[in-house]
């Protein structure tokens, strides 16, 4: 893992210059242009350079890719355990000495600083597809108690071909939370990256190849998700679809697998979480800075966000200014400087839209700190980590997911009024819950509508812990062996003998 002096040494632009970037798909074992030949630059926004020219697939690309992981599958789910666990630990040391790079490439392609691509993004990758790795061959089976003169076992058998639809916000990570346990548990994999995000990953399936992948198990198909996606998710041939994104695309997907092979669906959808912050809270400087991290780290495009900050009125202002203090942290800089600071949101576009709603908050509300857009290397992608107050819960700000480094502060009262301000929302994500009271944060977390709640902490989250949602955050979890249902179908083997 790199450490904040190594990446402050490294001439991150001029290996960015030196990058030869292949934007070709990648299908049956290696690069492959679309069949209509289709490109389209695809831009950085941390500048606004053309980073490379992306292929744009359609339906004939997807009907390919997915059979090339269709004939792959028989050898690959049957190789067994320890030679599937074998290739993907080889993938991850080949990962960890291309680290740099893949981490460059997020940065281009996303807009995360390099500090944090270097220590978060690609070791969080390589760390959870160890994890899947090491976890092949140390499962077993069940033998349930039947009556005499029978046998039965249960096992869990691979479902086919894997087809995953990944965000852009964490595009490495999370396409690894979804590949990771699918090819582990003998699935072949078609994977769709967003259009916004498509490198590291493309690179990925490159790195696998080099790994011992045979061709067909992993693919990367590039496009959009109108064409591409949704081909995928009508697939008749593609047996689940992993997706993280927004709510309204998961809406689709249900629609898209009732109307074609009722292919299982894993939706991790959209978020507004909330960060309740009681006065009896030992520290509250240590809650302000994990209240900024969670509002604010990554320019604020987490799904579990914590964008929604409610705190006792009697340390409403004191916790607003130390709040002001710890934002600091998450100023925009330049991307490639190696610096601690957030760097530039997805595109231009996605920031007018949150400056948009700073607009709102300032118009209806007001801004306690923040909320100026900032221009960084030509590109005005950047924008201060903004605190909206004085709206209401049932304003749209409180409501809405705004996918930037926007949080709204509220004050409450009673610890009822917290859990149903935390709770009224369509999402159930995640919240955090700050108190010294042990039976308090016991009482909180059991009332919380949320798949992950985190007590004195913010977004807590591990390889070894369910990610997922309630409500209309969807549902399947990411991490943690509950993954492994997402990808296997159980299958009840009855010898009778008797
Ligand atoms: P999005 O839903 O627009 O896109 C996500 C992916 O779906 C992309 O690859 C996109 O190309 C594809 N897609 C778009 N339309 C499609 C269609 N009709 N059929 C099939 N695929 C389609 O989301 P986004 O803007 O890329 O990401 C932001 C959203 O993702 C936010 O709502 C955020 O909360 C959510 N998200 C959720 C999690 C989680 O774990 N719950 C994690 C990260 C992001």
């Amino acid at each position: 893992m790199n450490t904040t002096s190594t990446t402050l040494s490294v001439d991150w632009q001029g290996r960015a210059d030196a990058l030869a970037i292949d934007g070709r798909a990648f299908v049956d074992g290696s690069r492959a242009t679309a069949q209509g030949q289709v490109s389209r630059p695809t831009i950085s926004p941390i500048d606004g350079r053309v980073l490379t020219e992306l292929t744009v697939c359609g339906p004939a690309d997807v009907d390919r890719a997915v059979a090339a992981a269709r004939r792959a599958f028989p050898s690959w789910s049957r190789m067994g355990a320890e030679g599937r666990k074998g290739l993907l630990l080889a993938l991850a040391a080949i990962m960890e000495r291309h680290a740099d790079e893949l981490a460059l490439l997020e940065t281009l392609d996303s807009g995360k600083p390099i500090l944090q691509t270097t220590t978060v993004d690609v070791p969080g990758a390589i760390s959870t597809l160890r994890w899947y790795a090491e976890a092949a061959d140390k499962q077993s089976g069940e033998l349930p108690a039947v009556p005499p003169g029978a046998t039965a076992m249960v096992t869990r058998e691979p479902l086919g071909v894997v087809a995953a639809i990944v965000p852009w916000n964490f595009p490495l990570e999370i396409a690894v939370w979804k590949l990771a346990p699918a090819l582990v548990a003998g699935n072949t994999v078609v994977l769709k990256p967003a259009e916004q995000t498509s490198l590291s990953v493309l690179r990925l399936a490159e790195l696998a190849a080099e790994a011992g992948l045979p061709a067909g198990v992993l693919n990367i198909i590039t496009g959009t998700g109108r064409e591409v996606g949704a081909a995928l998710a009508h697939h008749m041939d593609v047996d689940a679809l992993a997706f993280t994104g927004s709510t309204a695309v998961s809406r689709t997907l249900l629609e898209a697998s009732g109307r074609s092979n009722l292919k299982r669906l894993s939706l991790e959808a959209g978020g507004k979480s909330s960060n309740i912050v009681f006065a009896d809270t030992a520290d509250l400087a240590t809650a302000a800075a994990k209240a900024a991290f969670g509002a604010f780290y990554n320019q604020g495009q987490v799904c579990s966000a914590n964008s929604r900050i409610l705190v006792q009125r009697e340390i409403h202002d004191e916790f607003a200014a130390l709040l002001a203090d710890a934002a600091a942290a998450y100023r925009p800089t330049d991307p490639l400087a190696g610096l601690e600071g957030n760097g530039a949101l997805i595109s231009r576009a996605h920031t007018d839209d949150v400056e948009g709603w700073i607009l709102r908050g300032r118009a209806e509300g007001e801004v306690l700190f923040g909320g100026q857009r900032r221009e960084i290397r030509g590109s005005d992608a950047y924008l201060e980590p903004t605190l909206l107050g004085g709206l209401q819960p049932d304003h749209d700000v409180h409501r809405e997911e705004i996918f930037g480094p926007v949080a709204v502060l509220h004050a409450f009262d009673t610890e009822g009024e917290a859990v149903s301000l935390a709770n009224a929302t369509d999402y159930g994500l995640a919240a955090s819950v700050w108190t010294s009271d042990l039976s308090r944060a016991h009482r909180i977390a059991g009332d919380l509508l949320a798949g992950t709640v985190s007590v004195n902490t913010v977004d807590a989250l591990s390889n070894t812990t369910p990610f997922g949602g309630f409500k209309q955050s969807g549902f399947g979890r990411d991490l943690s062996l509950h993954a492994f249902d997402n990808y296997t179908a159980l299958k009840t083997t009855w010898i009778q003998f008797g």
